[in-house]
């Protein structure tokens, strides 16, 4: 039994995403001393589209973030819906996204966090735990450097995994992956073209739809735009046995792609850089397990639909450290962070599932949205998302502070 003691004690945080950096700087906070591991051998500053809502920028407030951030979003852009025929219409624009985000880059956000850490926090890149051990009074964590395979066993108080999607640490504490993860069988792939995409103005985005595939163009007032191409598979794992550009660019089909479609697949091919991956949730009955707790998209990932995953990975991360700092005893402060936590990740899983047919919608859906865009009038552009979610609920959900609701 442990109480005050507790705190000043050592952490082991997997992964240097949003998530990992931004609990360091939380369990700092708390008086606790982090230790970050990351597989890569360095930082990944890179990133595509993102949108930081109230529950993310509360919570980057109190971790010390905030400041280094700034909402890049083009007001005086326009988002066009087009066609690989040529056709361009007035779409949906960020005013219709429910809730007040900051539009920015996943980038911005991992440079704001990782610049707030002090410069104590230990950080090492090559590492990874191969073996997690733990008893009422301690983890012991085996890490292994992917560089030159040697290995260490360490004792910590906590572990936390932070290490996405398909968290190691979740397969060692908790179990393989195929009891956790739920594929919404889509793909995405994501990059950041080098300048403006075909004919699109610099600050105007756009959303090509067509049944069970899409292009979007994100544009920004101050950095190039970032692309995303979408599309629904019944063969998740076939579609990582050729490289993304040829399977997006079958996705598509054979026939003509037109100008803007076509630019975006040739920006795709010469990309270095790009997102490709299957859209998947985590589904989980508990986060934690002893002195062992998983964050961010390890632990609840709600996929890019739901507009939510950095935002949540900077409310967890937040509340984490108000938890372990109000509660000497590390179960109790793990099981209040999750009772807490869940409503909301609850409720943006169920966001992230809706609002497939937003992104990627298939013919009936992109029906429907043509018919109540028809005009081309914003308020009934909003009245299908209306339709689509319960629009009020959803901008409550991610503007509310979590940490002090
Ligand atoms: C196209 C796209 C658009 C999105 N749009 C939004 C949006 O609008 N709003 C929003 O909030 N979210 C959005 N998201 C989701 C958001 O980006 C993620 O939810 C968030 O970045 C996840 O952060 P994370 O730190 O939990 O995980 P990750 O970013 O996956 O970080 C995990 C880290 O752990 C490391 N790692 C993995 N395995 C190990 C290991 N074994 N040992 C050590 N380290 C390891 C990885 O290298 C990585 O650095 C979007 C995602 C995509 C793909």
């Amino acid at each position: 039994m442990t109480t005050k003691t507790e705190r000043g004690r050592r952490a082991l945080v997997v992964g240097l995403g949003v998530s990992g950096i931004s609990t360091a700087l939380g369990l700092k906070r708390a008086g606790w001393t982090p230790v970050l591991i990351e597989k890569a051998a360095r930082r990944r500053p890179g990133g595509y589209f993102v949108g930081l809502f109230g529950a993310g920028k509360s919570a980057a407030q109190r971790l010390g973030i905030l400041h280094g951030l700034h909402d890049r979003t083009a007001f005086d852009g326009v988002t066009h819906d087009i066609d690989r025929f040529g056709e361009w219409r007035r779409g949906l624009g960020f005013r219709d996204i429910p809730g007040e985000p900051w539009l920015m880059l996943r980038g911005d956000v991992e440079q704001a966090a990782f610049h707030a850490l002090p410069g104590d926090v230990e950080i090492r890149y090559s590492t990874v735990p191969t073996k997690i051990e733990q008893d009422a009074g301690g983890v012991d964590v085996t890490l292994t450097n992917t560089a030159d395979g040697g290995t260490v066993t360490e004792r910590f108080d906590l572990v936390v995994g932070a290490d996405g999607l398909r968290s190691t640490v979740r397969r060692l504490a908790f179990g393989p992956d195929e009891r956790y993860l739920h594929r919404l069988n889509y793909m995405i792939a994501a990059f950041q073209p080098p300048g403006r995409v075909g004919d699109l103005a610099l600050r105007d985005g756009c959303t090509l739809l067509e049944p069970d595939r899409s292009l979007w163009v994100f544009s920004f007032a101050d950095h190039p735009p970032t692309v995303l191409m979408g599309y629904r598979t019944d063969d998740v794992d076939a579609e990582f046995t050729e490289p993304p550009a040829v399977r997006v660019r079958k996705a598509f089909g054979p026939g003509p792609t037109g100008d803007m479609l076509g630019a975006a697949l040739e920006a795709l091919e010469t990309t270095d850089e790009v997102l490709f991956d299957s859209v998947e949730q985590v589904h989980m009955d508990r986060w934690h397990k002893g002195r062992v707790v998983l964050a961010g998209d390890a632990a609840w990932c709600v996929t890019l639909y739901a507009g939510m995953g950095v935002s949540a990975g900077l409310a967890g991360a937040d509340l984490l450290g108000t938890m372990l700092g109000r509660h000497g005893n590390v179960e109790r402060a793990l099981t209040e962070w999750e009772r807490r936590l869940r409503p909301y990740l609850d409720y943006y899983q169920r966001m992230g599932v809706r609002q497939s047919a937003i992104f990627t919608p298939n013919r009936k859906q992109i029906r429907m949205r043509r018919v109540m865009m028809r005009g081309s009038t914003m308020p009934v552009a909003s009245t299908l998302l209306r339709l689509l979610q319960t629009h009020n609920k959803s901008g409550r959900m991610k503007e509310t502070d979590i940490a002090r609701a």
